[in-house]
């Protein structure tokens, strides 16, 4: 019959795609009623003085609670949301979310440190980025100088006249910037001083390997890059305290890592804070 016939054409059709298509395919579909459906969860992972033993900062980190699926990374998230532009009104609710969650930290004297939230490119194309993170601060009451952006290399070099005269617009208002993942962007170090950027973070690649003596030499050159520049230095992915001994002898203190902490949801910082502040 041609219901049969037509069961058949679709069977094949489904045989040709691969399982990973149709997720992606099922996963785009969702992840355009996410937010509507309050999917979106931050967590929040410390950012620690390895030699005053204070949390100096948090960086929020993006989890989808998928109604089937149970938890995504926003490593298999994040780029569908790249994609499809829907990256923009997620960044804004964070935006909104992580001011308002810090301002409640602030007020409750339960921590004041500055909280960073990862941006895609695609935030600097649309050029309204300004007036969306002034209207967080405005509406959360939060100081801006406790937001912080995380950028990458390939952010700021892509467009870097339009990305600079918004970072600009940025750090004037008070608001931090960080440049993430430093050191696996090849970004030309030439440009680097032109670049308003508070912070450089090392990239977990090369703490993951610091006991190569070429992945040593590399940090060590960073962490004096930032010293030259007057910038300061985070190392991610910090997991042994042999990696903490080799940061802090050349000259980087403020780490970000599992051995630290973990990203945490919300109802386990106000614990953490009263056992981790000095
Ligand atoms: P990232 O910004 O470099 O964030 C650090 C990532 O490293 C986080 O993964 C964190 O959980 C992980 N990490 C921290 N310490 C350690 C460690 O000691 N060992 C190991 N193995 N990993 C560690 P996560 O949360 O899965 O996020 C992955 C990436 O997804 C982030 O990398 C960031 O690029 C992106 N991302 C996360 N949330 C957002 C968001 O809200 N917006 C955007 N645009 N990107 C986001
Ligand atoms: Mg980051
Ligand atoms: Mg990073
Ligand atoms: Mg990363």
């Amino acid at each position: 019959t041609s219901k049969d016939s037509g069961k058949n054409k679709f069977s094949v059709f489904d045989l040709e795609m691969n399982r990973h298509q149709v997720r992606r395919m099922s996963l785009e579909k969702d992840l355009r009623k996410a937010l509507a459906r309050s999917e979106f969860m931050v967590v929040y992972q410390p950012k620690w003085d390895s030699l005053l033993n204070v949390t100096v900062g948090l960086e929020a980190l993006l989890r989808w609670r998928h109604p089937e699926h149970g938890i995504i990374s926003p490593a298999e998230f994040i780029p569908i949301a790249e994609e499809t532009g829907l990256i923009v009104p997620i960044t804004y609710w964070m935006l909104h979310e992580v001011c308002g969650q810090n301002m409640l930290w602030h007020k409750a004297k339960v921590a004041s440190v500055a909280v960073s939230i990862n941006m895609s490119a695609r935030m600097f194309e649309g050029g309204s980025l300004y007036e969306v993170v002034e209207e967080a601060l405005m509406r959360s009451g939060l100081a801006a100088h406790f937001l912080e952006l995380e950028i990458t290399e390939s952010i700021a070099m892509n467009n870097m006249e339009e990305t600079v005269a918004q970072l600009s617009k940025l750090r004037n208002l008070g608001v931090r910037v960080s440049l993430d993942d430093f050191g696996t962007g090849f970004s030309s170090l030439g440009n680097l001083d032109e670049i308003p950027v508070n912070t450089l973070k090392i990239d977990q690649v090369f703490i993951r390997k610091s006991k190569m003596h070429s992945k040593k030499a590399i940090i060590s050159n960073i962490i004096a890059i930032a010293s030259n520049l007057n910038m300061e230095v985070v190392a991610e992915g910090v997991e042994t305290t042999e990696q903490i001994e080799l940061l802090q002898s050349l000259g980087c203190r403020v780490m970000q890592g599992f051995y630290y902490g973990r990203p945490m949801p919300v109802n386990e910082l106000g614990q953490w804070f009263i056992e981790n502040t000095a």
